[in-house]
């Protein structure tokens, strides 16, 4: 039967596509071969530089994220080789089973998943590496499964202060263009990202930032790869094209998202996630439930996930949500299957589309039966009135 108005998106990806966005897909697909497509093609590989902060390269593959998980690592090591990556949720755990049946040899440091990467446990075990046998150490930024958010700084101080030749390479895929990220300045060797986050595209477009050090690293390791071959890319690219058929109409699309992003400002967008994740935050507590980051300073702008009491089903309490208030909300991934639920608080998101999503939870929680204290959409409500928009502010 039909359910009247709109159906609220509240997985912490995909996110809602807006609609200036959808419009630009719309349009007709063209030649990518021909003389229109190099403008679309150089303003996407150039904006997806200023999204990521860097000067250095940035490569797009039509693909889930997972491809450009593995584009990293197939360009970046030889079978056999050695990596360090730290166990922070879900996403990690599968890019290190990833490694595995590719043949790399990933050590996993153990996570609790409650917080980010621990850059003294990467230190300390790069320091006992006196051989220099990790090739690469993996981690992720805004880990998806729990909303906890890895110092990716830290992180390359720590391989710097052991004196580990080590690549650092980060997944981003829900972090970038909703939390702060800085590719140049923080030292990151390979990053990956995906369309269907941060930048508020359908899925479907994978991204690698990658720095020279790893570009001239990628020539002389032997992993087999052809589709995701950096070097097979930089000749078209140089010119706005690709070695095969792009994904020409979400190229449209991350054209005008990238347009959105700088007509709000980089800056405000990360403050705006950082408030409503602190509203949202707010909420749980007085709902009297729990963050499953622990970590004060690592909780997500991107999503909260969020512990139901022992005893309770957080998929059925989603599924109750789902019927009854048409609010699609994350699930428990693996270790924390229906332990927990994740609310979506990214990509084209304002303090109305919060309150309404954070109604529907609480409303969902009294449907459901967990039990809880009621009022929490209330002092999200507050937390949103004391605090200013920093867009606002700025005006
Ligand atoms: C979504 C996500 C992935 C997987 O991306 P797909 O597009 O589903 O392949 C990997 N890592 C993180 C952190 C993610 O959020």
């Amino acid at each position: 039967m039909r359910q009247a108005g709109r159906h609220f998106l509240q997985i912490p990806g995909p996110s809602a596509v807006p609609d200036r966005i959808l419009k630009a897909i719309g349009q007709q697909t063209i030649d990518h071969r021909g003389p229109d497509f190099a403008e679309v093609g150089l303003k996407a590989l150039n904006g997806m530089k200023t999204i990521f902060k860097t000067e250095q390269n940035v490569f797009i593959f039509p693909s889930s994220g997972t491809g450009a998980w593995e584009a990293a690592l197939v360009n970046t090591c030889s079978p056999g080789d050695k990596l360090l990556m730290f166990e922070t949720g879900h996403f990690a755990t599968l890019w290190n089973k990833m490694a595995r049946k590719i043949g790399l040899e990933p050590e996993f440091i153990e996570g609790d998943w409650r917080g980010g990467a621990e850059p003294d446990r990467i230190e300390a075990r790069l320091r006992a590496d006196t051989a220099h046998e990790i090739k690469a150490v993996c981690v992720v930024h805004n880990e998806t499964s729990t909303g906890s958010v890895s110092p990716v700084a830290e992180v390359r101080k720590a391989i710097d202060a052991a004196g580990h030749p080590a690549l650092l390479m980060v997944d981003t895929i829900s972090g970038l263009a909703s939390i702060d990220f800085r590719f140049d300045e923080w030292g990151v060797d390979v990053c990956v990202s995906g369309s269907q986050k941060g930048l508020m595209l359908p899925p479907g477009l994978s991204f690698n930032a990658v720095s020279e050090r790893a570009m001239e690293h990628a020539k002389s390791v032997t992993m087999p790869r052809s589709y995701w071959d950096w070097h097979d890319m930089v000749g078209p690219n140089q010119s706005g094209y690709f070695p095969y058929t792009p994904g020409t109409n979400l190229l449209y699309g991350l054209n005008e998202a990238i347009d959105m992003l700088h007509e709000e400002g980089l800056d405000n967008v990360f403050a705006r996630h950082a408030r409503h994740g602190a509203a949202t935050r707010e909420a749980v507590r007085t709902w009297g439930l729990e963050v499953l980051c622990a970590r004060q300073g690592q909780e997500s702008g991107v999503l909260t996930a969020v512990m139901v009491p022992e005893g309770c089903s957080a998929d059925a309490f989603r599924a109750t949500t789902l019927k009854h208030y048409d609010i699609s909300l994350g699930n428990g991934l693996s270790k924390v299957a229906d332990k927990v639920f994740r609310i979506g608080h990214l990509g084209d998101f304002n303090d109305l589309m919060l309150m309404a999503t954070l109604s529907g939870v609480e409303m969902g929680l009294a449907m459901a039966g967990i039990p809880h204290e009621s009022g929490g959409a209330q002092a999200a409500m507050q937390y949103l009135k004391e605090t200013t928009n920093q867009r606002l502010a700025a005006e």
